[in-house]
C-alpha cells in the first residue's frame, strides 16, 4: 500500500485479519458506517470515533436494500477515490468497501426487522427502508466487532432503531450518536444536496428554518403542539416543499408527543422538487 492512501478491505476475510490483529492487542475499536459521497457530517463521526477509540474502520458500501425500488439506488452519487483519500486524510486506519455480492451473496434471506419504531415516520414513508439499514447495519457490527458505533443524529431515527436493534439482539457494541454538521444557512449536509437545482438549493435551508421556528412557537405554547406543527407545515408548503411530515417525538422512543412536557425531537422530512430532505432537532421540555 503506497504511504498516501488508506487501506481498503475488500472482504470479510481480510477485514477480519486487521479486527482480530487489533483486538489481540486489547485494542478498542470504532466503526463508522456510510454510504460514501463524504461530506463534513461524515468527517465528523471520524472525528468522534478516533476520540473514543485507538483504531477506526469507515465502511464504504451503497446498500441496496435500504432503497425502495423508485428510489434513488442507482443515481446514488459514488466516488471511490475521493471518499478514500477523505478517509485517510480523516486519520481512518481501515476501509470496508465490499461489492454487494461480498455483503448479499447468492442465497441471502436474512432480514432484520424492527416493528414500531421501524415502521413509523421513515419506515412509513420509505417502505422496507429500516430492514435494510437494520440488516446491513447488524452484519456490520458483527463483521467489524467494534467496541463503539458511530451515527448521525442527522438520521435520528436511524440511529435509534440501530441502538435498539443492537440492544435486542445483544450486540456488545456502544451506540454514539454525533450532532448534526450544517451548512452556514443551517441546511443538514447531506449526500443528496447534490441533487438540488441552484434555486432549490436557495429553498432548502427553509427546512431547518421551519424547524427551529417551530421549536420556539412549542416553547412558546408548549400546550399547543397540534397548532405549532400546522404553522411549521404551512410554511414548507408556502416555502415550495412538499412535506410529508413534521413531528413532535419523545427523544428516547419516537412516541407521539402532545405536550412539551419531557425531552422532544421535532423530525420532518420534505421534498423539493426530486429530492427528498430529512431534517430534526432537539426541542428541550418547557
Ligand atoms: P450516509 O452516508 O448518508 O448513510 O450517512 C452515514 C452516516 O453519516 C450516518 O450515520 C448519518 O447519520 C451520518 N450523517 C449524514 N449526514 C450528516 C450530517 N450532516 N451531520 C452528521 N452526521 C451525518
Amino acid at each position: 500500500m503506497p504511504a498516501d492512501s488508506v487501506a481498503v478491505a475488500r472482504t470479510v476475510a481480510v477485514l477480519r485479519e486487521a479486527v482480530n490483529g487489533w483486538r489481540a492487542r486489547q485494542q478498542r475499536i470504532a466503526l463508522v458506517p456510510t454510504m460514501g459521497a463524504l461530506h463534513r457530517g461524515h468527517l465528523a463521526l471520524v472525528e468522534a470515533a478516533r476520540r473514543h477509540c485507538d483504531r477506526v474502520i469507515a465502511s464504504l458500501f451503497v446498500n441496496p436494500k435500504q432503497f425502495g425500488p423508485r428510489e434513488d439506488f442507482t443515481a446514488y452519487p459514488r466516488d471511490e477515490a475521493a471518499d478514500l483519500a477523505k478517509f485517510r486524510n480523516a486519520g481512518v486506519d481501515l476501509v470496508f468497501a465490499p461489492t454487494v455480492e461480498e455483503m448479499y451473496p447468492a442465497g441471502f434471506v436474512t432480514t432484520v426487522h424492527l416493528s414500531g419504531i421501524g415502521d413509523d415516520l421513515e419506515g412509513a414513508h420509505r417502505l422496507g427502508h429500516f430492514d435494510g439499514v437494520a440488516t446491513v447495519v447488524a452484519k456490520l457490527l458483527l463483521q467489524c466487532l467494534p467496541d463503539a458505533a458511530f451515527f448521525g443524529e442527522k438520521d435520528y431515527q436511524q440511529l435509534l432503531v440501530v441502538r435498539r436493534m443492537a440492544r435486542d439482539l445483544n450486540i456488545p457494541v456502544d451506540i454514539k450518536g454525533v450532532a448534526t454538521i450544517r451548512e452556514t444557512d443551517g441546511l443538514a449536509m447531506s449526500s443528496r444536496n447534490v441533487y438540488l437545482s441552484a434555486a432549490e438549493r436557495q429553498t432548502a435551508s427553509l427546512l431547518y428554518r421551519a424547524l427551529t421556528d417551530t421549536a420556539a412557537a412549542l416553547a412558546a405554547a408548549p400546550d399547543d403542539v397540534a397548532a405549532a406543527l400546522r404553522s411549521g407545515l404551512d410554511r414548507l408548503h408556502q416555502a415550495g416543499f412538499v412535506a410529508e411530515y413534521l413531528e413532535l417525538r419523545d427523544a428516547a422512543d419516537l412516541a407521539p408527543v402532545t405536550r412539551l412536557d419531557r425531552p422532544a425531537r421535532l423530525l420532518a422530512a420534505a421534498r423539493l422538487g426530486r429530492t427528498r430532505l430529512i431534517d430534526n432537532i432537539r426541542v428541550p421540555p418547557k
